[in-house]
């Protein structure tokens, strides 16, 4: 299995200029130290469906992404780790001619079994649509994977599931004394961490995510809402999704966003990684600025990952 390096993971105060003018204090929950090889909200999400599997004697795990996927990662990463196989449906058949970017050979080093497939079977298996699309749902259904990539374990594409919401919801019982002035705040990819956090809070403290991708509206809502239904029968309040931090879509960094995050690594002395984190610091920091929050808040960002390695 999968044994955490450092539980719970630290908490440290990286209140700056710009919090502290608007009276608002930031932490960062150091979640990327919680594993090595699987760090942040992967590590969170994918132990409760690491067990589920173990426990049914699962041998495989089958799970979808695209060419840069961390999620792709993690899930090869941690079924070797926990002795299962694993597979691995890639959006874009092209990349089964290019050769192998970092990100994709690290998933086959780490013994995942890699297909390739068109935009369009793709999304016919994963059952989602283009960024911001909407669509959940449909895809080919897990007897019919199971059909044809064999007996295993079916993990949605970036993990979230009911059991990875519970997992996430952990982050939040390693903080303690959370009440009325405080803000726990994650980026939102899937939704499936924010989905937990929210439903971890005690009364009174709030969530806020910050979507990564562009043209999200609504349809992340209806995920966070599906997941809390699916993971604990009911919806939660107290938590919401801003929309207008995404830097222009999924992957996007423009000169800004580069400029804050380089700028917030050199005053922190902490490394941020591009597509999450460096968008929902630079969010939390501009929505402080703009006085969107009281105060006397209390913000606690959730640290979900680690930078991509510098490749040569
Ligand atoms: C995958 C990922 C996310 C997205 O989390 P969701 O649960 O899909 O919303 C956030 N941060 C990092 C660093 C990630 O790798």
């Amino acid at each position: 299995m999968l044994e955490a390096a450092r539980l719970p993971t630290p908490l440290v105060d990286c209140t700056d200029e710009v919090l502290a003018r608007a009276g608002v204090e930031l932490r960062l929950k150091r979640d990327d130290l919680v594993h090595p090889l699987v760090p942040g909200n992967k590590w969170r999400k994918l132990g409760p469906n690491l067990e589920l599997a173990l426990r049914e004697g699962h041998r495989r795990l089958l799970t979808f992404g695209g060419a840069y996927s961390t999620h792709l990662r993690a899930v090869a990463l941690a079924a070797r780790a926990s002795g299962l196989s694993s597979v691995g449906l890639v959006r874009g058949e092209e990349l089964a001619r290019a050769p192998r970017n970092w990100s994709l050979r690290a998933a086959e080093e780490a013994g995942m079994e890699l297909v390739f497939l068109s935009r369009a079977e793709y999304r016919e298996a994963a059952g989602r649509g283009a960024e911001g699309a909407g669509g959940a749902g449909g895809g080919l259904g897990e007897a019919e994977l199971r059909r044809r990539w064999g007996p295993c374990l079916v993990l949605p594409e970036g993990g979230s599931n009911a059991l990875a919401a519970r997992g996430a919801e952990a982050v939040v019982a390693e903080l303690d004394g959370l009440g009325e002035r405080d803000v726990v705040c994650c980026p939102v990819g899937t939704g499936g961490t924010l989905a937990g956090i929210a439903a971890g809070l005690p009364p009174g403290a709030r969530a806020l995510g910050v979507a990564v991708l562009r043209g999200g509206e609504g349809y992340l809502e209806g995920e966070v809402a599906r997941l809390h239904r699916e993971a604990y029968g009911r919806e939660f309040g107290g938590w919401r999704i801003d929309h207008g931090h995404h830097g222009g879509g999924y992957g996007r960094v423009p000169a800004a966003l580069e400029e804050f995050a380089a700028g917030f690594e050199r005053r922190h002395g902490i490394a941020l990684e591009r597509r999450y984190v460096a968008k929902l610091l630079a969010a939390v920091h501009d929505l402080a600025g703009a006085g969107a929050f009281p105060p006397g808040t209390r913000l606690t960002a959730v640290v979900t990952g680690l930078p991509d390695p510098v490749v040569p």
